[in-house]
């Protein structure tokens, strides 16, 4: 291939802009010809699509957020969309398309595959629930984020010998939640992937405050249940009182650490590398610290992202 696209799509991350920045550039190197498409899917649908020069992403990789913008389209949902979308790719002259986002950006590029244009897909989302990758580029700096978060609610907590409740991100996955906790040393971690048992956190809670404890953290994953329902619950069930702390938006925020601009740059290039030789249909990813590429319907496959659960144990051992 000699012309092809990129763009971001879905929740934004970290990191997005360092893989647009290493896709523009190695095309270039590649002497290919690389358009940027704006708002993802809905952009594609109303043609906002410019050629890419290598100052057009100069400065960028130190930046949170993405250049290309991203949208959730419904629009593109529908077939008469993605017919309108595929109407601007052939007269753009794109032979294929890269895109960066989530699983439903996945499945949209799924699509458009199946509409003939071949497309690669790097995996960016801070929820690190790809199939088939360890990482996902995003899910560094969110966890950096929400460790620093932690380090300064535990400064407070123990001033005033307090419980606290910090909610973070993940609806389905509990990586956010397991890595944080661990690293920021919580004493208990509540994630959508494993029944919790009130009792057992009663129970750590009030042996940690026997032991002369002067603060409790519990991070528990958006998807388990809101930290304020908890803290109800927890004041219902056995009179503890809790402070909260929802971090929202700020996780996906902020400057992409190191090791997500790294394996961004290795992402948005390898994709290149796959376009270039004219293979489509593929997801990229990181297995055991190598970058690899395969079958885009594995990312679909039955079994969802599977978390380590030996870390998981690691973290109820270690935080007796
Ligand atoms: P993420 O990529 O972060 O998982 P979404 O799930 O919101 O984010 O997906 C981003 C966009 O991808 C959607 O707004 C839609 O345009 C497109 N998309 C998602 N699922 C599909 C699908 N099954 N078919 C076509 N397009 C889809």
């Amino acid at each position: 291939m000699k012309n092809i696209a990129v763009l971001t799509s879905g929740g934004d991350a970290p990191g997005m802009n360092a893989a647009v920045r290493a896709v523009v550039r190695k095309a270039i190197f590649e002497e290919m010809e690389v358009a940027g498409v704006f708002n993802g899917y809905q952009g594609l649908i109303e043609g906002k699509i410019e050629l890419l020069q290598l100052g057009s992403v100069g400065d960028i990789i130190q930046r949170g957020g993405t250049m290309l913008r991203s949208a959730r389209s419904p629009e593109f949902m529908t077939e008469e969309g993605r017919l309108k979308a595929m109407r601007h790719v052939k007269e753009h002259g794109i032979e294929g398309l890269v895109v960066i986002g989530g699983d439903g950006s996945f499945r949209g590029a799924r699509e458009l595959m199946r509409l003939g244009l071949p497309c690669v897909c790097v995996p960016a989302t801070i929820d690190n629930d790809i199939n088939g990758t360890d990482f996902t580029i995003g899910f560094d700096s969110a966890l950096n984020t929400v460790i620093d978060a932690i380090d300064k609610i535990r400064d407070t907590a123990s001033s005033h010998e307090r419980t606290f409740i910090i909610e973070v991100m993940g609806r389905d996955a509990g990586d956010l939640a397991l890595w944080a906790g661990l690293a920021g040393g919580a004493e208990t971690i509540l994630i959508p992937e494993e029944r919790y048992d009130l009792a057992d956190i009663v129970d750590r809670l009030q042996s940690g405050t026997g032991r002369g404890k002067k603060h409790s953290i519990i991070i528990v994953a958006e998807g388990v249940m809101s930290g304020n329902e908890l803290a109800d619950l927890l004041k219902k069930e056995a009179n503890i009182e809790t402070r909260v702390s929802v971090l929202g938006h700020i996780q996906r925020g902020g400057s992409p650490t190191a090791r997500d601009r790294v394996i961004a740059s290795q992402f948005g290039a390898r994709a290149v590398e796959l376009l270039k030789d004219g293979r489509g249909g593929v997801a990229i990813g990181m297995q055991n610290q190598m970058v690899v590429d395969y079958d885009l319907n594995e990312v679909f496959a039955e079994e969802d992202h599977a978390l380590d659960m030996e870390l998981y144990k690691l973290s109820k051992q270690l935080s007796i």
